[in-house]
């Protein structure tokens, strides 16, 4: 696919999209630790999820949840549900043409709220993802949960702004660190390797297993020593898979991530982590 030949995509496999749940306005639905403390959990994957309940209805607007019951243990997960009636996102956003690499994953962010429009009819693919974009997309993951309301951050002080709360939670859960000088640089472009290395932080940053390195890639040397262990996880997972020039594979790593990318690297993301139904 000529996805493949592009960027950084993602992949994506974990936990956490439960361990997020736990933080979330959904919390009310799902057994808390203390509950789950006084059954006997399950091994891992020997669940036996329910046909599941939906306890939001999706609208064309908004998206909906589902939550899933084990049968054995009685632990539940949610699952979130993309909005319905599904509208094309080439019938909504005039920039984002049918036959284009990125229409699935855009429909898919689109569909599942993690990414609206710039625009009532733009969601200017190509356009760099900014901080506050992140910042956005991850607090839309995380079920856009209550925040303090009080920002951390010198030049994130608009509470109208469109990113201001997402702003809030990044901080307040350190999803999206600051500067030193108490800035948080909203507007700033981020680079591949950033994003990856914004993914791998909510992933835990897990051991990278032995054996791997990014030998494979023409321009391996330009990754940043912070972001190494990063993109060589994004990697390993799929989620960054270079762009194919002249024969040679390239990562591209200082290289801005543009939305189409973001949206892309999310989906695959999420596709892995069970996070959606
Ligand atoms: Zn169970």
């Amino acid at each position: 696919m000529k996805w493949q030949k592009r960027l950084m995509s993602l992949v994506l496999a974990g936990c956490m999209a439960v361990s997020l749940l736990a933080t979330t306005a959904m919390a009310t639905d799902v057994a808390t630790d203390d509950e789950k403390s006084t059954t006997t959990a399950c091994p891992i994957d020997a669940h036996k999820w329910d046909d599941g309940k939906i306890t939001v209805k999706p609208t064309a607007t908004t998206t909906g949840l589902k939550v899933y019951t084990c049968k054995i243990c009685g632990e539940t997960k949610v699952l979130r549900l993309p909005k319905q009636p599904i509208q094309p996102v080439n019938k909504i956003f005039a920039d984002v043409p049918a036959n284009s690499w990125y229409i699935g994953f855009v429909q898919y962010v689109y569909s599942y709220g993690l990414m609206d429009g710039t625009g009532a009819t733009t969601f200017s693919p190509n356009s760099p993802l900014t901080r506050a974009m992140v910042a956005q997309i991850l607090y839309a993951q995380a079920y856009k949960p209550q925040t303090s309301g009080a920002s951390l951050f010198s030049d994130v002080a608009d509470a109208d702004a469109w990113y201001y709360d997402a702003i809030v939670w990044a901080g307040e859960n350190q999803v999206v660190a600051g500067y030193p000088d108490g800035t948080f640089k909203p507007m700033q472009s981020v680079t591949r390797e950033e994003l990856a290395m914004i993914l791998y932080a909510r992933e835990g940053k897990p051991k990278i297993i032995g054996g791997w390195s990014l030998k494979a890639f023409a321009d391996a040397d330009d990754v940043q020593s912070w972001a190494k262990d990063a993109v060589i996880w994004a990697y390993q997972n799929g989620i960054v898979n270079g762009s194919l020039e002249n024969g040679k594979l390239y990562l591209d790593p200082q290289g801005n991530a543009t939305r189409a990318e973001a949206a892309t690297m999310l989906t695959k993301y999420l596709a892995l982590k069970d996070w959606a139904d």
